[in-house]
Order: structure tokens, then sequence, then C-alpha cells
């Protein structure tokens, strides 16, 4: 902004220039007073000197003492330094002068001096003029008619009433030097008062409109530069005081309300996470580590979380903890007897009172700092999410409202999760189901082709099975197949697939493994089936062995239906070639 735009040159141009028009009207008018005064003056004091000389020299003229008289007129002229002194005859001869020279002279009516008065007259009446003397400076010129006696008036002709005319000139040096002195002091003390009241209108309205205006600017300045802790002071009362008070109102109104902001979109885009993580998997042991990931960065301050999973029917709680000094394992297969090791995470009267079905609604404790959110899909009470901060601080509202929002889509996920869990594993063994199985088989195939990455695939079948069941009975046969299974997953790695192929028969994909590992594996799971004695209770115990056959990508065949296909002819050879034993699909002719 230009200077002449502002707001304090904008308001005192026009006062300025008021005050400068009444002040030097008001100067001017004064000046003419001082003036009129100091003329005035001057013209009453020559006056009363002519007079006074009128005076002295018409008693020497009535007497005719013509020496005396001018010897008067010389002392008056140089006691009262006039400019000139001159006694004219009726006739407007000059008859006395200081100025000898002058002597003699008659006077000429039609001349600019004495027209001003006679105007065409041949009478002058008494005046005082203001003339350019002949020695051409300015003077006063007092014309005086000196009468007759009264007394002599009767006798003598009218003509003869007055003696002759005084003429008497006064400078106005003087004077005019006063009035020139009074001009220079009226325009110094004029500018004085203006400088001076210039000033002090300008102090006045930087202070009470200028400062005031660019603290606001400079306010709202700081606003678009996203700077909303900003308060406004002006230092004035009034109308700009309220309006910075209006002002810092809607600030705090603004940063409540970008506050509020702040927390929608920090809850917004805490949700979106939240969904598009929980929706990426549906492996319960995977979500939970998920979920526990989600909880520590949604919330900046948290020290430990857990999350518990709630057991089927005498089984172990599933638990998932995220604490200093507890493993980050996602998985505790905790026993509720042994609640103590994680009382650091959680409470254990509050996962006791879980257990028992007696928190149905979010819980606060320690202060606020602590939240126990049951996970219940539909009612269905699946587990606990338990969140406790670090620095003690208690949840506020966002943080609240967040949690409940988690909760939600935590437990539409999990309970998704668990009805996955169901689908894909065989009810009895605990092992992936058929279907599971075509589809894993179908994916690590697809890894093959893609990426050239080794596959192997079992096909194991328990050898006369069907002699347990027709000696002990279906459930101990049922008892013997889920512990074969529970053999087979921990025969191998975390990464291989056991799946209950149907009936007394399974399967393993083993990804990332060759022929002879596969093999190596095959044989490791045929020796400790045969090495465990199947106690199934004091009365019935009975060992057992399986028959396995072995195939290979791309050793043997290179698709899915051709893998399975190779495996079951080496499991058929190995059956055939007396059972208890694993065949490798390449051997098989
Ligand atoms: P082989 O050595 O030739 O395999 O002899 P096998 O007796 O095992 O013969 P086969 O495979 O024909 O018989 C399978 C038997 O497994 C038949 C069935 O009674 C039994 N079986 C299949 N599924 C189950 C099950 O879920 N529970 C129980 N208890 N038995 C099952
Ligand atoms: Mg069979
Ligand atoms: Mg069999």
């Amino acid at each position: 902004m230009r200077w002449t735009e502002r707001l304090s040159v904008r308001l005192m141009v026009p006062i300025v220039a008021v005050l400068a028009l009444s002040l030097g009207a008001s100067l001017v008018w004064l000046y003419r007073q001082q003036k009129q005064e100091l003329m005035g003056r001057a013209r009453e004091e020559t006056e009363l000197i002519n007079e006074i000389t009128k005076a002295g020299l018409r008693g020497q003229m009535l007497r005719n003492t013509e020496d005396m008289t001018q010897e008067t007129i010389d002392l008056i002229h140089e006691k009262i330094e006039l400019d000139g002194l001159a006694l004219l005859s009726k006739d407007g001869v000059v008859r006395y002068s200081a100025e000898s020279a002058n002597l003699g002279e008659k006077m000429d009516l039609d001349s600019p001096i004495c027209a001003a008065c006679h105007a065409g007259e041949a009478t002058a009446p008494t005046k005082t003029i203001e003339v350019v003397s002949a020695s051409g400076a300015r003077v006063l010129r007092s014309m005086n008619l000196i009468e007759n006696e009264p007394e002599c008036r009767d006798c003598h002709a009218a003509d003869e009433n007055y003696l002759g005319m005084l003429v008497l000139d006064r400078s106005l040096d003087r004077p005019l030097a006063r009035i020139d002195r009074v001009q220079r002091s009226l325009v110094g003390v004029g500018f004085a008062a203006l400088l001076t009241i210039v000033g002090l209108l300008f102090l006045i309205v930087q202070r009470l409109v200028q400062r005031p205006i660019d603290v606001l600017i400079d306010g709202t300045r700081s606003i678009r530069k996203r700077n909303f802790e900003t308060t406004i002071d002006v230092g004035v009362e009034g109308e700009l005081s309220e309006l910075a008070e209006a002002f810092n109102e809607m600030l705090t109104d603004t940063r409540s309300y970008l506050q509020e902001i702040k927390g929608k979109s920090f809850e917004l885009s805490t949700l979106y996470t939240i969904v598009d993580r929980v929706t990426r998997s549906i492996d319960l042991e995977n979500l939970r580590k998920i979920i526990l990931d989600i909880v520590n960065e949604a919330f900046s301050d948290v020290e430990t979380s857990l999350i518990a999973i709630r057991p089927a029917e005498g089984g172990e709680v599933h638990v998932g903890t995220r604490a200093p000094g507890m493993p980050t394992t996602s998985n505790i297969l905790l026993d509720p007897g042994e609640l103590e090791r994680i009382e650091k995470v959680v409470d254990a009267e509050i996962l006791r009172r879980w257990l028992d079905g007696e928190i149905e609604t979010r819980q606060l404790s320690d202060g606020g700092a602590r939240a126990d959110v049951p996970l219940r899909p539909n009612g269905r009470d699946i587990g606990l999410l338990s969140v406790t901060k670090r620095t003690g601080r208690a949840f506020d509202e966002v943080e609240l409202h967040l949690l409940d929002a988690l909760e939600t889509h935590v437990s539409v996920a999990l309970e998704n999760a668990r009805l996955y869990s169901l689908a894909i594993t065989d009810e009895l063994t605990r092992v992936y189901t058929m279907r599971y199985f075509q589809n894993a088989l179908a994916e690590e195939v697809g890894r093959y082709e893609r990426y050239g990455q080794k596959l192997s695939l079992l096909m194991i079948d328990i050898d006369d099975f069907k002699r347990i069941n027709d000696t002990f009975g279906h459930p101990v046969g049922d008892e013997a197949l889920r512990r074969v299974a529970r053999i087979l997953r921990e025969a191998v790695r975390e990464i291989d697939i056991v799946c209950r192929y149907g009936g007394e028969e399974f399967t393993v994909i083993l990804p990332a493994t060759g022929g002879k590992a596969a093999v190596v594996v095959g044989e490791r799971i045929r020796a400790a089936v045969e090495a465990t004695p199947f106690d199934i209770s004091p009365e019935v115990s009975f060992r057992l062995t399986i028959s396995v056959g072995s195939a290979c990508c791309p050793e043997d065949e290179a698709t899915a239906r051709h893998l399975v296909e190779a495996a079951d002819a080496a499991l058929y050879r190995a059956k055939r070639d007396g059972k208890n034993q694993i065949v490798e699909a390449g051997d098989v002719a």
C-alpha cells in the first residue's frame, strides 16, 4: 500500500487543509486589524501634530510675524522629524516651507495629490491622505485650513475667513515597519501553530486509528498464514477495541472449529485406515496382529494394548499383546487360569469379568487413561480390546469416538474372520478343508508359474484304518484322526498347509520345496506317526502307520490337477508296495 493511501494520511489531509485555511483566514483578519489600527494611530498622531502645529502657527500668522512663522516651521519640522511642513496661501502658493526650495511654488489643483482632496472644487476640506512624497517616500499628508479669528469674519470678506492651509507630511516608514513586523510575526506564529497542530493531530490519529488498524491488519495477515493462535490487542478503548474483541472471539470459535475439523479428519482418516486394513486379511491370527498395529498407530501415546478372543467351550483364550517388556507376539494361547501373566497389559479382574460375560459395554479406568472395549458383533461376545495410555492422559472425546468406531469395524472383521476360519477348518481335525486345499494349491501353482518357485505335495493315507473303526468304534477312530492331524501340523513349517483331503486321507502343500526336501518331510511325518503310541484310554491303545505319495513341481507335473494325480499315484504305489512308506511320483512308472 502506498503511503498516500494510508487511512491516517487520508484523514489528515482534509483536516489539515481546513485547519490551514481557517488559521490562514484568522491570521489575515488579525493582520488587517493590526494594520488598520497602526495606520489609524499614525493618522491620528499626524492629525494631532497637525492640529498642534496649526495652533502654534495660527497665532503667529495672525500677528503677521513672518520670520517667527518660518522659524517655528523649521523647528517643528526638525524636532518632530516630519517629511515636509509647509503653509500655503489661499491661492495655493507655498508661503512657508521647511524646504526652502519649495517657497513660492504654486500648487496645481489638477495634480493627482491636490485632486484627491479638491475633487475639482476650489476649496479644500481638512484631510489626511496617504501619498508618495516628492522624495519617493510613502507619507501621510495632513492638510488643515487655518481659519481667521471668528471676530474678524464680520469685517473681512468671506474669502478671508481662513489664512491659508497647513500641509504636513509625516513618514509612514515607522508604522509600515511595525506592520511588516506584525506580518512576519503572524506568519511565523501561524506556521508554528500549524506544525504543532498537525504534529499533535498526527499523533492522535496514529494512536487512536492507524495503529489499531495496523494491529488488526497484522492479525488478519497472521491468520492468512494459518497462525490461529493470534490474539489482537489494539490498545485503545472504543469501537476498534470492540472490533478486536469480536475478532478474538471469532478466532476462538475458529480454533475450536478447526480442532473439531482436525478431530473429524483424524477420525475419518483413521477410520479409513482401519476399514482398509482390517478388510485386507480374513486370517484370524493375522487380523489380531493388524488390529494391534492399528490401535498403536491410531492413538499416539498408547503404551499397551491387548486383544483377547473368546475361546470355544473349554478352549484357550487367544491373546495378542503390544506392551513394553511383553513379547510382541500376536498370539498367546492362554489358559484362563494363567491370567497373571498378562496382568501388566490387562486387569486380570476385567479379563475374568469379561470371560464371565459381565462386560457388555466400554469401561474406562485409571482416570480415563485405560479403556476396555468388548467386541460384540451382533451382540455375540467374541473378544476384548484393552488400551492403556502411556502418559496417563485420559482418552478425549474424539479418541473415545474413534474407539467406538474401531470396535464396530474390528468386531465385524473378527466375526468375518471367525466365520471364514470355520468354513475352511475341518471340524474334527482342525486342519484345512478340501475346499481350502483346492484354492491354496491353485495359488501355489500360480506362484510356481509366475516366479518359478518350486512346490511339493504330499498325499497321506492312514494304513488299515478301517480296522481301527471296526475294532474300537468310530469315536476312537475320530480321536485317532485328530491325533494324526496334530502330528502332521507339528511336523511341518508354519507356511506348509495341512488339509484333510477326505476320510482318513490328508494332504500337505509344501511351498518353495523341491522333491528331495519333500521326501525328507514326508519321511519325517511317517516316522512320527509310526513312533507315536495312540493311547486313547487305559484300555484302548494301538499304533498306526501311514503311506505317503509325494509329487513336485516342476520335476513331476506342472499343474495342480496333475500334481494331485501324480501324488495320488505315488500313494497308490506305496500302498501296493506294502504300506508304511513314502513313494515319489518320479519313481512311479
Ligand atoms: P488302506 O490301508 O488300504 O487305506 O486301508 P483302509 O482300511 O484305510 O481302507 P480305506 O481307505 O478304504 O478305508 C477308509 C476308512 O476310514 C473307511 C472309514 O470307515 C474310515 N473313515 C473315513 N472317515 C472317517 C471318519 O471321519 N471317522 C472315522 N472314525 N473313520 C473314518
Ligand atoms: Mg483311504
Ligand atoms: Mg487308508
